[in-house]
């Protein structure tokens, strides 16, 4: 099924031009209106006419993070106010928000993109959709609202949180997709369990969009099967609209790109310069079709890399892997990078370990990890709670070459966040 076909299955050679016109608008537009690009265009000596070729998109300057957060709040605008028709902002996880500003095409294309990501799942108008994320200035809820009342669904903002209400709204409503961070969901699994009701019995769900966190591929199972459902991974960034950048198909092998809507490229973080095609580095992005503002070659600081091949659901858009995380993300302990999602991929493979857990580091490098326990694990007593302690200790050790001190605790007991997760806690850093 398909949303627009024409586009989302374009040949590569018409994909290509469609992207250079787009670009050499975005490129004059900025040039023209956004002194911040003006300026950063002379810096690097580069003027519009020079971007005659795809491969040029590597003679424009960066945009960072920090260019955001300095240029907060009206910098970055490519219009007047007053075709402005809405704000967002980044959650916030990592320092200042950045601010965000839509004209009324482009919370149209938005939408638009989200309607493709929603029908590439299997989508229609006859679903229920229940929206879990926080509404507000975090683009999880409304820019995907907006998406699915334009598919035709029947849309229920319920919002981040009030756990009780959303699991009556699901049973009431015959709510069949939902949209939700990975963790929060995992929660959701927890307080059915404890009330001893089973999800697949009382609901209608046949489908989680799960994003704006990173997450394993152990984590998507452990959801599908306590529900009975498919999840299918999004991810987006309030930077580029806010989810419906880049999204899983039926295939679930890999989250295809619009690139009708961005370019994308992958770059050594540290140089700047393009990885050779599948290797893992931190994902760029430059929108094509925004009008409010504009960004150009993006530095997201998230980690991935291109999917090879062909998607056999004939989308030609390219995919990118799930996330590894934000380059930021990675913590050093005792000389050795680590990633919190090669934890989480460890703990979620093991049979006892519950849903929620939480890596702490303190002073010398000390790496301890919270694991709840699974409330059906069958861990009754001393010795198979010792096991289990060794079997996590030791399958730790042998993905992250350092070993972890592991504390066993009881399902439910661990802090839960409505929204992102907050999973490491650094006491070095505090
Ligand atoms: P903030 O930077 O404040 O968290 P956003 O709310 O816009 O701002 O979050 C976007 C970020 O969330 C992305 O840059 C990425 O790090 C993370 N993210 C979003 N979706 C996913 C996903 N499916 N997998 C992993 N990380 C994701
Ligand atoms: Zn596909």
């Amino acid at each position: 099924m398909f949303w627009e076909r024409d586009i989302e299955t374009l040949g590569p050679k018409a994909l290509a031009a469609l992207q250079m016109k787009r670009l050499a608008q975005t490129v004059g537009l900025v040039w023209k209106d956004v002194p911040f690009y003006r300026e950063r265009f002379k810096k690097q000596g580069v003027k519009p006419g020079d971007i005659k070729s795809l491969d040029d998109v590597r003679r424009l300057p960066f945009t960072y993070i920090d260019d955001l957060r300095q240029s907060y709040p009206y910098g970055l605008l490519a219009t007047g106010t007053s075709n402005i028709v809405r704000l967002h902002t980044s959650s916030g996880t990592t320092g200042k928000p950045k601010a965000i500003f839509f004209t009324r095409k482009d919370v149209d294309t938005a939408a638009n993109l989200i309607a493709r990501c929603l029908v590439m799942t299997g989508m229609t108008k006859r679903d229920v959709f229940q929206n879990m994320m926080s509404y507000g200035l975090f683009t999880g809820g409304l820019v995907m609202h907006y998406g699915a009342e334009r598919l035709g669904a029947l849309v229920i903002p319920a919002a981040a949180g009030n756990t009780e209400r959303q699991m009556m709204l699901m049973e009431d409503f015959g709510t069949t997709s939902i949209h939700i961070t990975p963790s929060y969901c995992l929660y959701l699994a927890d307080v059915f369990d404890k009330k001893g009701v089973n999800p697949k019995k009382v609901l209608k769900l046949k489908r989680a969009y799960v994003g704006a966190e990173p997450h394993s591929e152990e984590t998507r199972r452990k959801i599908e099967e306590v529900f009975g459902i498919d999840v299918f991974n999004s991810y987006g960034l309030c930077e580029m609209n806010g989810p419906g950048v880049a999204f899983e198909c039926q295939r679930k092998d890999g989250m295809h790109l619009w690139e009708d809507n961005f370019i994308l490229e992958i770059v050594n973080p540290e140089t700047g310069e393009p990885v050779p095609d599948g290797e893992t580095g931190e994902l760029v992005l430059t929108t094509l079709c925004r009008k409010g503002m504009p960004v150009l070659r993006y530095r997201t600081r998230d980690l991935t890399r291109i999917v090879p091949g062909k998607c056999r659901c004939g989308r030609t858009h390219r995919r990118i892997a799930r996330m590894i995380g934000r380059v930021d993300d990675m913590f050093v302990v005792r000389g050795v990078n680590i990633f919190p999602q090669q934890i989480e991929r460890v703990l979620m493979s093991i049979k006892g370990v519950g849903r929620n857990y939480v890596i702490e580091l303190a002073a010398y490098d000390k790496l301890t990890i919270r694991v709840e326990l699974a409330s059906a694990a069958g861990v009754s007593s001393v010795q198979d709670l010792a096991l289990l302690k060794g079997e996590i200790e030791g399958k730790l050790r042998d993905e992250i070459l350092v070993r972890p001190g592991i504390e066993l605790s009881e399902p439910g007991t661990l802090p839960v966040s409505e929204g992102k997760a907050r999973r490491v806690i650094d006491v070095r850093k505090l």
